[in-house]
């Protein structure tokens, strides 16, 4: 029940045109991973998909949102679960947990499980290390490899990590495709800002978009989508504060590029 209620997830809606950029990386992964769900008849013998891809590159540039479009686009269900949650939340519990969530993910098929910093999870072998964490690391190996030999089986495990250097060779070698997912290029930067803009009243006009993609060199999608939030904010704040709940809506301003000026300072 826990892992119905708070791991697995459906995304139905959801389209390779939301990430912005990264074509090379979609076009990989739809060959790689998607069709492969989609088909299992075809995708056999040499063609056989990797049970695990791995996804490496600075924090907030899309990685989450990839495993979940993978999901959508392959109509699978989606679980997903981050390292410290296995490793905090259910102290000792963690390797029931992967053995129940794998379980459940074979059930739900076609499924996607994503790992979120899963370099802590199957980390170098260290001295110190806890025996309850190699327990849990040894389990998660032992799903892999049992993935791998099942033909039948469509369940894709998508790991995602900034870490990748961390990571054991013994599990990096279980991670058959590894992509690089690099911080957005100036196109990709302007193609994140036109969506995120599409969701409240602006003025911006396509050299202001230019602008402010000039000016957001080294951003990744997660940092666009702060500064936008913070520009948005702006016509709110030459509100006086005792107005603002009664306001009428049409009365706000919309954003300008200026909004965005004041936002690159702060952000
Ligand atoms: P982390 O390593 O911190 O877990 P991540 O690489 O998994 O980060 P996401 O969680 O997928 O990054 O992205 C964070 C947010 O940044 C997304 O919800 C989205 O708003 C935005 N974003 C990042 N990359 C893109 C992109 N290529 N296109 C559109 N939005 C993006």
């Amino acid at each position: 029940d826990l892992i119905k209620n708070e791991i697995m997830h459906k995304y139905k809606n959801m389209d390779w045109d939301d990430i912005a950029g990264l074509e090379y990386v979609k076009s990989i992964i739809k060959e790689a991973v998607v069709y492969p769900l989609l088909r299992p008849d075809i995708f056999t013998g040499l063609r056989r998909p990797p049970r695990g891809i791995l996804l490496f590159g600075p924090p907030g540039t899309g990685k989450t949102l990839i495993g979940k479009c993978i999901a959508s686009q392959s109509q699978s269900t989606f679980f997903s679960i981050s390292s410290s949650a296995l490793t905090s939340k259910w102290v000792g519990e963690g390797e029931k947990m992967v053995r129940a969530l794998f379980a459940v993910a074979a059930v739900y098929q076609p499924s996607v499980v994503f790992i979120d910093e899963v370099d802590s999870l199957l980390s170098k072998r260290s001295e110190s290390e806890h025996d309850s964490s190699r327990k849990l690391k040894n389990e998660f190996l032992v799903q892999l490899d049992g993935a791998a030999t099942n033909d039948e089986d469509r369940v894709l495990i998508v790991g995602a990590t900034n870490r990748p250097q961390e990571l054991d060779d013994a599990a990096r070698r279980r991670f058959a495709r590894r992509l690089y997912i690099p911080l957005p290029e100036i196109s990709a930067r302007k193609q994140i800002l036109k969506n995120l803009l599409g969701t409240v009243c602006n003025d911006l006009d396509e050299s202001n978009i230019q602008e402010v993609g000039n000016q957001t060199k080294g951003y990744s999608g997660a940092d666009m989508d702060i500064l936008c939030r913070e520009a948005s904010m702006e016509p709110l704040r030459s509100i006086p504060p005792d107005q603002i709940p009664h306001i009428v809506k049409d009365n706000v301003r919309p954003v300008n590029i200026d909004d965005f000026m004041s936002a690159l300072q702060s952000v």
